[in-house]
């Protein structure tokens, strides 16, 4: 029984965090011309209203990205992730909020694949729908096509299992998101299972990992398994809003781990985060931690993979 929905969380920290580093991942692939497949095994509707019952409930998204909304000292990275966000709300009013699937069509380019995975018959509807008048309005716009031209493909299947198949993908270039709910904790062991096994079959991919920062102990272990995959090598960041709350209620700190991350994803975080930090912390237990094992050291001219 599924009974997670995104809708909730929308545009908390936690998203800003995740988005965030999608967007960074995707711009280093844009500098090689060769196309590359982004598959995102747990993709969620796509799109959230901000002002829908269910995202206004907690309205999490004053954790996340109405923190950023205002701001006109955004760093670079920062910019280009509010830019996309406030590219959906051309009105100026915060309503729209854009999930793992958009951000990533909107900053791939028309060469790339975007493969999208989700479980949940409601989500994947509106999933399906997102992106089909997505592809109205590219169309009475004379842009790229989306669906129909298979540049992106919508799967009501399970993430873990389907990404096997696309493995690797034609072009030897991709970049794999892995978001699951965590609401059962079979899914920390799937994920490094999931991520084990698609390094035998794609060993030079990027995969993100998303998760949450919790005392339970398979979220603690869950970055400590990942870092023994035999990648080339990882980046784990977290962001932490606050101190966990008294009453243990509510997410207060994630990571995105990613193994075979770009070069430039540790020196751009290092300069960033602390200003994050700053943005969205909510108290003085506010703070980043940022570790890297193994990586590879930057090329010579600095190409991208
Ligand atoms: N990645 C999305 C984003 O950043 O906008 C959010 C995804 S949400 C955290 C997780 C989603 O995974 C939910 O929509 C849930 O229905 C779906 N899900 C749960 N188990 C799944 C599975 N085994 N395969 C695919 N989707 C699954």
């Amino acid at each position: 029984m599924l009974s997670y929905r995104h809708a909730f969380h929308a545009g908390n920290h936690a998203d800003v965090l995740k988005h965030m580093v999608l967007i960074q991942l995707l711009k280093y692939l844009n500098q090689k011309d060769t196309p590359y497949m982004v598959i995102d095994t747990h993709a969620g509707a796509g799109v959230y209203a901000l002002d829908s019952t269910q995202a206004a409930k907690n309205a999490e998204f004053d954790t996340g990205i109405g923190r950023l909304w205002e701001r006109t000292d955004l760093p670079e990275a920062v910019a280009d992730y509010v830019g996309l966000v406030k590219a959906m709300n051309p009105s100026g009013k915060m309503r729209y909020y854009p999930g793992s699937p958009y951000c990533a069509e909107k900053t791939m380019r028309e060469q790339d694949r975007l493969r999208l995975f989700e479980l949940h018959s409601n989500e994947v509807k509106i999933l399906h729908e997102n992106f089909h008048k997505l592809e109205a309005h590219a169309a009475a716009q004379g842009q790229r096509p989306t669906v129909r031209g298979k540049r992106v493909i919508v799967q009501k299947a399970d993430g873990f299992d389907g990404l096997k198949a696309l493995l690797p993908p034609p072009s030897r270039r991709g970049l794999v998101l892995i978001d699951p709910p965590y609401e059962v904790k079979q899914d920390y062991r799937r994920v490094a299972d999931t991520v084990a096994d698609a390094l035998t079959r794609f060993s030079t991919g990027t995969y993100a990992v998303w998760y949450p920062v919790l005392q339970r102990p398979e979220s603690r272990q869950l970055p400590e398994k990942l870092k023994r995959l035999p990648a080339s090598g990882w980046l784990d960041v977290t962001l932490s809003i606050g101190a966990p709350a008294p009453d243990g209620f509510g997410l207060r700190s994630s990571g995105m781990f990613v193994l075979n991350p770009p070069w430039t994803l540790a020196p751009l975080l290092r300069q960033l985060m602390p200003w994050l930090v700053e943005a969205l912390g909510e108290d003085s237990g506010a703070r980043f931690t940022l570790e890297t094992g193994d990586a590879p050291a930057a090329p010579k001219g600095g190409g991208a993979r």
